[in-house]
């Protein structure tokens, strides 16, 4: 069948491709990879000889325009990315964009995603998330993004660069406190798999006594604030502007 297939594939574990996202990447015309050599050793892995072609952030316009315009001419391409879901803190949103302007069929092929992966065994609320994807590298600005997420009552889920963890756990400390609770989610899937959860100032020790733990890809996750404090917040933030504006 034509279209544009988005199809998710492991986070770590080769296991992890589900038998139809198989079938769709071996019966796909052209899979567009964000990293050919990468895509290639789970080809290799599963028997697929598809044709792997580079799509990533930095492809322009005129690289979606040209899958798009093979599948109008009916073929079967696939996107996927080096890990998980493609479009989660991957590239593709401009691709699909395109092909649904163009009124080519878009078809989802779902699997592994780290952000679900880790809050599935984190042992916090998981009624309400907000994926934040990947705070700013900079100072400033990620300690503005967390100051905005002060009294987000969901629970946050934020993806992490290993040489930027013990940074990023310091920076949601100063933001949120040393009680809030938060899950350390690193190597999923894979053989060195590590759930860790405690309140930030112990899970910010934990990470600084043990290099091991500033190793691989992780996951951070952050209880919401409680509902009451984020009720007080709310109430004082409304007396500060109705203060502001009857002072002279
Ligand atoms: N599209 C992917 C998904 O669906 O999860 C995410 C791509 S993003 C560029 C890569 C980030 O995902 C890593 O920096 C890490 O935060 C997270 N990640 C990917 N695989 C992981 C794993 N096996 N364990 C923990 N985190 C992982």
């Amino acid at each position: 069948e034509s279209g544009l297939y988005i199809v998710a594939t492991p986070i770590g574990n080769l296991g992890d491709l589900s038998p139809r996202a198989l079938a769709v990447l071996d019966g796909a015309d052209l899979v567009a990879a964000e990293d050919t050599r990468h895509t290639r050793r789970l080809f290799t892995h599963h028997g697929i000889d598809s044709r792997l072609t580079a799509y990533h952030e930095h492809s322009d316009a005129a690289a979606a325009d040209r899958l798009c315009d093979r599948i109008a001419a009916g073929e079967a391409v696939a996107l996927v990315s080096d890990a998980g879901t493609p479009l989660v803190s991957d590239p593709g949103y401009r691709l699909v964009r395109l092909a649904q302007d163009r009124g080519l069929p878009v078809v989802p092929v779902p699997g592994p995603c780290a952000a679900i992966t880790a809050l599935s065994a984190a042992g916090l609320p998981s009624d309400r998330f907000r994926f934040e994807g990947f705070l700013p590298a900079k100072a400033g600005p990620r300690a503005a993004r967390l100051a905005a997420l002060e009294s987000e009552t969901a629970t946050l889920v934020f993806y992490e660069a290993p040489h930027r963890v013990l940074a990023t756990l310091e920076a949601l400390l100063e933001a949120f406190g040393a009680e809030r609770e938060a899950v350390l989610a690193r190597e999923l899937s894979k053989a060195f798999e590590t759930v860790r959860r405690a309140p930030l100032g112990t899970l910010r020790d934990f990470v600084a006594g043990d290099a091991d733990q500033r190793r691989g890809e992780i996951v951070l996750l952050v209880a919401g604030c409680a509902e009451v404090e984020a009720e007080i917040d709310t109430a004082l933030g409304e007396l500060a502007r109705e203060l502001a504006r009857e002072l002279p």
